[in-house]
């Protein structure tokens, strides 16, 4: 039997010796403040799983020089994948979580998972064979635009994805790689933007509100480094939270007023579209900003305003360090100065003294980074 150890001292651990900050188990006791005891289960756990080596095991007895820690260098790649509505974000990451190559393939998200899947394989052997040809897979990861329950990887009641509710979304996509026994890991997409942000940053952005605004609206809470989940892994379903000034349209979860209704992308192009310019993508949107269109503009900052209405109630209620903006619409200035705005304007100054409020640093393969984090942790031999 292994004993348990937190995710967050393996990842701790791993980051310290992949950085050097550590290379032995003082360092690693003093580094994490916890007991030897403990240093000497992790260490002896990832050891066990092949993914750390100690030097000088047998020739510890003759004198009192630490035995040397280092990550082995193992061979093998990670699977990961972002979809969309339209399209869908697929990358390689090496052993050790980090991205090595990505790109983007159209996809039909109401096609279902089995033919996405299948679509999303293929795509991951074309740069296998270009980037690490023969290198075996050592596990997949698929991030999903609705509430994944986790870690079972089913998704619970998404408007906006049809013909995904009933399967088995982590078992589809292992079934599309043929049947892969290594983890699979289906998760939120805000949820692993959230952690390719924070792992992106160089500072340490501390307790974190992560919104990913594209054509949906998610967001995250990353805590101590992790993603604060909560009971049934649904945690961060901002986007039915309803605001006041909202119109109280009706709401694809059934509901009226939601934020999605007013801030997400799609609201965006309704609103756009009953004012007569009918037919605007997100690209449309963001190029007509850039063009200073002044119609587009306001509807822009008033929809960044009314996130900011529904962000300010979370802010007071749990005093984080940072806001960060992610998605498509964190590239508008105009967008996430609005949010910045209702916020300063809604909470407590004692909240915003000590809060950024900006757009995300990771870009667009974030939740990419982010899966590469999660199967970092989750990978053994
Ligand atoms: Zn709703």
């Amino acid at each position: 039997m292994h004993q348990p150890i937190s995710a967050t001292l393996r990842d701790q651990t791993l980051e310290l010796l992949a950085s050097g900050a550590a290379t032995n188990r003082g360092d690693l006791v003093e580094a994490l403040q916890v007991a030897p005891s403990t240093v000497t289960a992790v260490v002896r756990r990832l050891i066990e799983e092949g993914v750390l080596e100690e030097e000088g095991v047998g020739r510890s007895t003759g004198g009192r020089r630490p035995r040397i820690l280092r990550l082995r260098d193992t061979d093998g790649v990670l699977a990961v994948a972002e979809l969309g509505g339209r399209h869908a974000r697929v990358g390689l990451c090496g052993p050790g979580g980090a991205l090595r190559v990505s790109e983007e393939v159209p996809i039909e998200i109401g096609a279902g998972p089995k033919h996405i899947f299948d679509v999303v394989s293929e795509t991951f052997d074309r740069l296998r064979e270009s980037v690490a040809p023969g290198q075996p897979l050592l596990g997949a990861g698929v991030a999903l635009p609705g509430p994944v329950e986790f870690p079972s990887g089913r998704i619970v009641g998404a408007a906006r994805m049809p013909g995904w509710s009933s399967g088995d979304p982590a078992k589809i996509l292992a079934n599309s790689f043929g049947g892969l026994i290594a983890p699979v890991i289906v998760d939120n997409d805000a949820k692993a933007a959230a952690l390719g942000e924070f792992a992106t940053r160089d500072d340490e952005p501390g307790d974190m509100i992560y919104v990913k605004a594209g054509t949906g609206i998610g967001a995250c809470l990353v805590t101590d480094g992790q993603i604060f989940r909560g009971g049934r892994g649904l945690s961060g379903d901002v986007t039915h939270v309803r605001v006041a000034d909202s119109g109280e349209r009706r709401c694809s979860c059934g509901g009226r007023g939601c934020l999605e209704t007013v801030a997400s992308g799609a609201a965006l192009a309704r609103q756009l579209a009953e004012q007569g310019a009918p037919d605007m993508s997100l690209n449309d949107i963001m190029v007509a900003v850039n063009d200073g269109d002044p119609a587009v503009v306001t509807a822009v900052r008033q929809a960044g305003r009314l996130l900011g209405v529904a962000l300010s109630g979370l802010v007071n209620f749990l005093n984080p360090r940072a806001v960060v903006v992610g998605g498509a619409l964190s590239s508008l200035d105009v967008y996430v100065a609005a949010t910045r705005g209702m916020l300063y304007e809604r909470c407590l100054p004692s909240m915003t003294q000590s809060l950024t409020i900006e757009a995300s640093v990771a870009g667009p393969d974030a939740a990419l980074v982010g899966l590469g984090r999660l199967l970092r942790s989750t990978v053994s031999s």
